[in-house]
């Protein structure tokens, strides 16, 4: 069963981390903020890192989806989450699932002599990888400037994991929220730095030069990725290192 911790990162905002996947919540006058939700096994854990820091499901303003895979939207529909949920334009009809850019049990499967692919897809079949996590009610969020939620998020376009890949500035509080656009730890790869996942990941790599460019442009001294640890450290720097 995969354990749960709550890093605060900054006053109002903390990462939600399993070790398989991470979520963020910025708190403000008693609302939440969430940024993704896990694997569909987790939504006992959304709620406990809810209750974490004081708060219920009830208290959460929106859900904002960095990408539409199975990590990181599971525990909306799962957790019967009722709040608004919003991600990139293009990012839509993939949360519909439309169609589906995300690895295939067969990706996973030929990669599976790789012991750490192995341990990895047992794990994630644990946590309902395999189900049905197709959101119906989504829409586009607005790029470029401060929504009025929480946390006074940004969304910034950040395609090449997917084409509607989306990152979330928190100007106020100095830190971005990746997503999956720059990572810093996974049970795939076992780095623990600022770096990108392996190419069967990556479903619009076109486009990760210009995700990464998106990224370098922001200002923030702390970067709070899709999956690994809490990074301290400019974006600016932790994209160069992902490059290198
Ligand atoms: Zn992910």
């Amino acid at each position: 069963m995969p354990r749960l911790t709550v890093t605060q990162v900054a006053d109002g905002l903390h990462l939600a981390s399993t070790g398989l996947v991470n979520w963020i919540l910025a708190e403000e006058d008693g609302q939440v903020t969430l940024v993704d939700a896990g694997y569909p096994g987790d939504a006992c854990r959304v709620r406990e890192s809810l209750d974490r820091i004081g708060r219920t499901m009830d208290d959460v303003a929106a859900v904002l989806v960095t990408h539409a895979h199975v990590d990181h939207i599971g525990g909306i529909a799962w957790s019967g989450l009722t709040a608004p949920v919003l991600t990139g334009a293009d990012e839509v009809p993939h949360a519909k699932r439309e169609f589906l850019q995300q690895a295939t049990e067969k990706d996973v499967l030929l990669r599976a002599w790789n012991p750490r692919v192995l341990l990895w897809s047992l794990r994630i079949l644990a946590v309902g990888a395999t189900r049905d996590v197709a959101i119906s009610d989504v829409t586009a969020v607005a790029s470029g400037t401060p929504l009025d939620l929480p946390g006074r998020p940004v969304a910034v376009p950040t395609p090449g994991h997917t084409s509607g890949h989306t990152a979330y500035h928190f100007g106020g509080a100095g830190a971005v929220a990746t997503g999956d656009a720059l990572v810093t730890g996974h049970p795939v790869t076992g780095v623990r730095r600022p770096h990108l996942l392996p190419g069967f990941f990556s479903h619009a790599p076109d486009e990760v030069a210009r995700g990464l460019d998106a990224l370098t442009a922001l200002d923030a001294d702390a970067v709070l990725p899709g999956h690994g640890p809490l990074w301290r450290g400019s974006v600016r720097d932790a994209v160069e290192l992902a490059r290198a």
